[in-house]
């Protein structure tokens, strides 16, 4: 087995070799070589001796045969001889270049030595030549100073001349002993140079000082041993191959070198050198890798999506099959303008004109039918939501409403509106509201308008005007004409009838349904059972429910659904697209959470190298402040985010290292001991491991439910100013047991207060699943049937909210009161 195993590998190495150098059998001695083929191609192309002595017995065999041999036998000890020849000659030429190698060897050996000796030699010829030099001069010098003596001693009159003439000698002595010692090493030289030019005994040749014999003896060794290498097909000479690196968004560091056959830690190197500290297992970004993969020599080929997106349908729908779309609408204006009221008032007036009072569920969207055109509005939470979801590439409003207060004027946030549209080249319609307030003065709101470029047609300009009131629900069919007007010169058009491609406006953990996304369909037609990928989430339409609550089977363009039976909760702007097979959806899914993963992390390690530079100098004096956000929907912690991002000065900058929706959770809680970051909750609240994980690590929890004051607290706390005090204090809970019907009353909370105290005049919070569903004041508070004040811990007691009735039982009543602090004004 053994003998086997050797010839095997023995053969596979040698095959390859075996083609032209002598070197070439060094491996060919082991004793039980018998790999033919590669034998016989070794022996072949060698002259002389190999080829005659394995030429002659094959020959010699067939007349040579003994009887009772088989063929076989015959065939193999014929092999076997030629082997044995082979190695023959083989061992012969071995030995040859063995022997020509150790003379090489010798003969170096003998000239080093000799070149060393001879500098040996020179050296301490000179150094006695300059012994002997000094002992000269220290003899004259005294000789001279005898002399000087010798005349001190004598007449003074004859001093100056004698000693005029006594100094002039030495001097000379002095200078001649120069020249000496300069003709010695003149001399010394010119010895050289004799050899050079003259006659050569191999060891004079051999000891020069300049060594160019010796040079060229090793440049000889160096070529031989090259020539040795790529006899061999050795690495080291192989040629630097230029590889195409495809480059993804962020890489690994060692996936890049990888990538370019480099080592790992060449790659680091070559970071470092670019200013960048990273290890092998850090994600950098494509900027940077490609700045890398040129300093190695390589060429870069960006991949930005990876091939399995590519089942998501992207043909181009041909005119034929477009049919027109209700026109999509956003609100935008300054706070306290009546972006709110003027929804609500649409929808009221249009929506729910049939149901006395009822409320439609609020999913962020609706539809209002205006002489038989539909309108989609959107109520998204401000600019921010707008901008950020263009920026993830969902452009789903075609017409902006811009609302303008007529007692106001033009306020930061309208200019910013007025941007916001114009970069999205979406037309808008000034809808100027509050007209009904004394101090109104629309015609104020037009020529303000006129400085942002923005010209109505009141005065002769092309955006369309109209005069509203949300409160009093004036003008409100005037606007939704305009709407109508503008949509029709847009013609919007869309294909109903092929799988359907959509955007997430607002998504949300729900109890119970799981993530839920309100999603506006764009194009195609999204139906019950579809399989759709949505950002980096996926999933299986389980339901969808319309803008009145109600189930439907198929939402078509321009239609705003809430999808039910998703994998995971989508982000907003994400976009949603059906695809056929469920793997395919979870693939494309998976890529991309990766990818956004690798991108994040390439993010937070300080990507390219204009940051880094900055970073670097910057990081002697600023510090981070890292913090983790939750919140109650996407829109808000999108919106934190934003507003935590453009905190900070000189000396502090915000950083948050991670956003999401729900509960905050013990990973949550994780996150923020590694990072010392404090968790914000806004509308959310920490789960019960979550909140002993917090008081075991000594991670601060906090809770807004004003967006401002969570702002306003980390700009606080960024300038170091944040004051320990807490201004909401949680004075009880209570967990909903019962729910009952009252008549007169509406739906009252049998509830057990199980921490603290239930308080009448405090304000409450209804908690499900730890995310605020709803804040408010207590209509009653009782106690068997009486109404109490207050209620102590391990009571029970009943509840019920004003003018709020979605209550559950296992809903949490959060009470707490408000502290008032003292703040300055600056
Ligand atoms: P938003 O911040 O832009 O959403 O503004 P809101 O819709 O919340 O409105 C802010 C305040 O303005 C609220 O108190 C509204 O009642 C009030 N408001 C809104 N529209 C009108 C209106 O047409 N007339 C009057 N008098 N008040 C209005
Ligand atoms: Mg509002």
């Amino acid at each position: 087995m053994s003998e086997d195993d050797g010839k095997k590998t023995l053969g596979l190495r040698g095959g390859p070799r075996s083609g032209n150098v002598k070197q070439s059998f060094s491996h060919g001695r082991t004793k039980n070589v018998v790999v033919e083929t590669k034998r016989k191609r070794v022996v072949v192309p060698k002259p002389g001796a190999a080829k005659s002595g394995g030429g002659q017995p094959v020959k010699g065999d067939a007349s040579k045969r003994p009887a009772g041999i088989t063929d076989a036998e015959m065939e193999r000890r014929r092999k076997a001889l030629m082997a044995a020849k082979a190695r023959e000659a083989e061992d012969a030429a071995q030995r040859e270049a063995e022997e020509k190698a150790r003379e090489e060897e010798r003969q170096r050996r003998r000239e080093e030595q000799e070149a060393k000796e001879r500098e040996e030699r020179e050296l301490q010829e000179r150094a006695k030549a300059k012994a002997e030099e000094d002992e000269r001069r220290q003899r004259e010098a005294e000789e001279a100073a005898k002399r000087a003596a010798a005349e001190k001693a004598a007449p003074k009159d004859d001093a100056g001349a004698r000693g005029g003439a006594a100094k002039q000698p030495v001097r000379n002595k002095g200078r001649e002993a120069e020249q000496a010692d300069r003709d010695n090493r003149g001399r010394g030289r010119g010895d050289d140079g004799g050899r050079r030019s003259g006659k050569l005994t191999l060891n004079q040749a051999l000891s020069g000082r300049e060594g160019g014999r010796q040079l060229s003896m090793a440049a000889m060794k160096r070529k031989q041993e090259r020539a040795r290498q790529k006899a061999m097909g050795g690495s080291q000479e192989r040629e630097k191959v230029i590889r195409t690196v495809q480059l993804p968004e962020a890489i690994m560091v060692s996936e890049l070198a990888n990538r370019m056959s480099e080592r790992v830690a060449d790659v680091v190197k070559a970071l470092m050198q670019n200013g960048m500290m990273v290890t092998q297992n850090q994600t950098i970004d494509a900027d940077t890798a490609e700045l890398i993969i040129e300093e190695f020599g390589h060429k870069v080929t960006r991949v930005s999506d990876s091939d399995v997106e590519d089942v998501i349908d992207q043909v181009e729908d041909s005119d034929d099959d477009l049919q027109s779309r209700p026109p999509v609408i956003t609100v935008m204006g300054h706070v306290d303008h009546g972006k709110t009221s003027l929804l609500d008032a649409i929808r009221n007036a249009k929506v729910v004109s049939g149901e006395a009072g009822g409320i439609t569920q609020h999913i962020g969207a609706y539809q209002v039918d205006q002489n038989g055109t539909k309108l989609t509005f959107l109520d998204t939470p401000g600019h921010a939501a707008f901008t950020s979801m263009r920026a993830r590439g969902a452009q789903v409003t075609d017409i902006v409403i811009l609302v303008v207060a007529a007692d106001d004027a033009v306020m930061p946030q309208t200019i910013e509106a007025i941007n916001h549209a114009k970069a999205a080249k979406v037309p808008m319609i000034v809808a100027i509201n509050k007209v009904d307030k004394p101090g109104a003065n629309p015609d104020k709101v037009r020529t303000d308008l006129l400085q942002h470029e923005v010209i109505v047609e009141k005065l002769s300009g092309e955006v369309q005007d109209v005069e509203v009131s949300a409160v009093k629900g004036t003008g409100l069919d005037e606007l939704l004409e305009s709407i109508a007007l503008q949509a029709e010169i847009l013609e919007l058009k869309a294909n109903p009838e092929r799988a359907a491609s959509g955007a997430v406006i607002e998504a949300q953990l729900d109890v119970g349904r799981g993530p839920v996304a309100t999603v506006l369909v764009q194009n195609g037609t999204l139906r019950q059972g579809d399989i759709f990928v949505v950002g980096e989430q996926y999933g299986k339409v389980r339901a969808l429910i319309n803008d009145q609550g109600d189930r439907v089977e198929e939402a078509g363009p321009s239609v705003p659904v809430e999808v039910l039976g998703l994998n995971g909760t989508p982000e907003a702007g994400d976009v949603l697209n059906v695809v056929d097979t469920e793997g395919q959806a979870r693939e494309i899914a998976e890529y991309r959470e990766k990818a956004a993963k690798e991108k994040r992390a390439a993010a937070g390690a300080a990507t390219t190298l204009e940051q880094l530079m900055a970073k670097a100098k910057e990081d002697e004096n600023v510090t981070e402040m890292p913090i983790l956000v939750k919140a109650d929907v996407q829109g808000s912690a999108e919106a934190i985010v934003q507003a935590m991002e453009k905190i900070g000065n000189d000396e502090v900058r915000v950083r948050v290292l991670h956003s999401g929706v729900g509960a905050i959770t013990e990973t949550d809680i994780g996150l923020a001991e590694a990072s010392g970051a404090p968790v914000f909750g806004f509308n959310v609240r920490a789960n019960a491991s979550a909140r002993n994980t917090a008081n075991q690590k000594g991670v601060e929890i906090r809770y807004y439910s004003v967006i401002y004051d969570l702002v306003d607290d980390v700009k606080a706390a960024a300038s170091g100013l944040l004051s320990a005090e807490i201004k909401e204090n949680f004075i009880g809970y209570a967990e909903i047991r019962e729910v009952f019907k009252v008549s007169g009353v509406g739906k009252v909370a049998g509830c057990l207060v199980t921490e603290g105290v239930a308080r009448r005049s405090a304000g409450v919070r209804l908690l499900r699943d730890n995310v605020v569903i709803h804040e408010g004041t207590l209509k009653t508070l009782k106690r068997f049937k009486d109404e109490v004040a207050e209620v102590q811990s391990g009571q029970e007691c009943g509840m019920a909210f004003e003018n709020y009735d979605d209550i559950r039982p296992s809903d949490v009543i959060e009470i707490f009161e408000r502290e008032e602090i003292e703040r300055s004004l600056d």
